[in-house]
């Protein structure tokens, strides 16, 4: 009997049982779950991170 079916979570690609256990299927977590729905919105986040990223530089300068 083999009642342990296997799906793989759509975000991370961990497996999942797919039984009551896993509250959030198909998704692993409710992360993923919440990733997967705003996804549209996880990339326009991206574009402040990359500013960061400049200001990180500026921090290297001052170390030399
Ligand atoms: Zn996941």
């Amino acid at each position: 009997m083999t009642d342990t079916t296997t799906v793989n979570c759509p975000t991370c690609g961990k497996p999942v049982i797919w039984n009551a256990e896993s509250p959030f299927r198909p998704f692993c977590s409710k992360r993923c779950q919440l990733i997967d729905l705003g996804e549209w919105a996880a990339e326009e986040k991206r574009i402040p991170s990359q500013s960061d990223l400049n200001d990180s530089d500026e921090w290297s300068e001052q170390d030399r």
